[in-house]
């Protein structure tokens, strides 16, 4: 007998081609008038294009999007956001634009309109991120949570495939702990394998041709289901691995859940069966956490920590780290276990 409890982020999503062109009626379904555009500066172009979509009710464009929300970047767009009277912000972009638009919600109630063009998920989550002086502090707020999200699978089609794949596969990491998430749940668990599912297929279309309409939209859909479980169940040892390794050693995002994934999978399989069962069908493997490193090899993403510039006289540091924060996972987390997951994954060694 299964026990949950399932409660909804409430959000209105709209999944099309062509859907960027509908933003100016969305803006104008939320009861606002004035939307401050946000996005970093490579995509300050896409960025004037919304701008110009909104006519009259453009705000402007503000292209001061960074990477982890250092805390300096959010004043400057709160105060620039207070001074152009914006009633609504608009995120074109990935994680780091979204965050940035969720650090002006945390202290203004600007709703947001989220057009993600990566497949990191934080449109979905109500789960904010901000950096002062050098430490990322995380938090939940439901007044982050975009209002809306347009899911428009042109505007996924000029990331590079490089970034593609790491950011499909840091994707899968949401939905891969969601499916042994302490507070999780059937309805996040069908949307997990079916993320996982759609995210593989895409992303082998994907290195086929870089544009392939129908390869993006899979990633597309697929990024949407492993954004919605991020935004409803926990996360466990993977996340905040990569979140410490990510921190104390200035690494990548993406890659980094994309080199650990397997690795963490590993550690917890013994714990959580169901899990990697549903991760290996999602992907026609035989198992779970091989298959996904044998899928990241295939579609040319990065498999070792040690690529990424971490020396491997710092993997004491990093479990030692990661250690001294006690958090729940499905299997406990011990010293010796941890050190080995951390070395295979420096060697770029399959999971075991
Ligand atoms: P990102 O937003 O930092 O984007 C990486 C680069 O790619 C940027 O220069 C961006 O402008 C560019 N880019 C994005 N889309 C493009 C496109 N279609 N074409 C060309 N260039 C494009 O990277 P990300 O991986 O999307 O997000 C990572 C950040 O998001 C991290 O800080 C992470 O912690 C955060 N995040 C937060 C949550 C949450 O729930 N709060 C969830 C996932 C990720």
């Amino acid at each position: 007998m299964l026990d949950f409890t399932y409660v909804a982020q409430p959000s209105r999503v709209v999944f099309a081609k062509g859907s960027l062109a509908s933003v100016a009626s969305e803006v104008e379904a939320l009861g606002c008038s004035r939307a401050l555009v946000l996005c970093t500066p490579p995509q300050r172009d896409q960025a004037e294009a919304v701008a110009k979509l909104l006519g009259p009710l453009s705000a402007g464009v503000f292209d001061g999007a960074q990477m982890h929300v250092p805390i300096e970047n959010a004043r400057k767009a709160r105060e620039h956001a207070a001074e152009v009277g914006a009633d609504c912000c608009i995120a074109i972009g990935g994680g780091s634009t979204v965050g940035l638009g969720k650090a002006i919600a945390m202290e203004s109630p600007l709703p947001i309109i989220a057009i993600p063009t990566t497949y990191a998920g934080s449109e979905m989550t109500p789960v904010y991120g901000i950096t002062e002086n050098g430490v990322k502090r995380t938090g939940k707020d439901p007044a982050v949570l975009p209002k809306t999200v347009l899911y428009d699978p042109d505007l996924s089609s000029t990331l590079p495939v490089g970034m593609s794949i790491v950011s499909g596969m840091n994707a899968i990491a949401h939905a891969a702990e969601g499916l042994y998430a302490r507070d999780g749940n059937p309805v996040m668990s069908l949307l997990a394998e079916e993320g996982i599912r759609a995210l593989a297929k895409g992303m082998k279309g994907i290195v086929v041709t870089a544009d392939d309409a129908e390869a993006r939209g899979d990633c597309l859909y697929g990024a949407w289901l492993c954004g919605t479980v991020l935004g409803h169940v926990g996360m466990a040892l993977h996340h905040k691995l990569c979140h410490t390794l990510g921190g104390s050693f200035n690494l990548p995002h993406a890659e980094t859940h994309t080199i650990v994934l397997p690795h963490a999978l590993a550690y917890n399989a013994p714990a959580a069966p169901e899990a990697m069962a549903r991760i290996a069908r999602a992907i026609g493997a035989e198992d779970g956490p091989l298959g996904l490193h044998e899928l990241a090899k295939q579609l040319g993403a990065p498999t070792a920590l040690k690529d990424l510039g971490v020396e491997e006289k710092d993997l004491d540091k990093a479990c030692e780290i990661a250690l001294s924060n006690p958090y729940w996972n499905p299997r406990p987390i011990e010293a010796a276990p941890l050190r080995a997951l951390l070395q295979r994954a420096w060697e770029g060694a399959p999971p075991a």
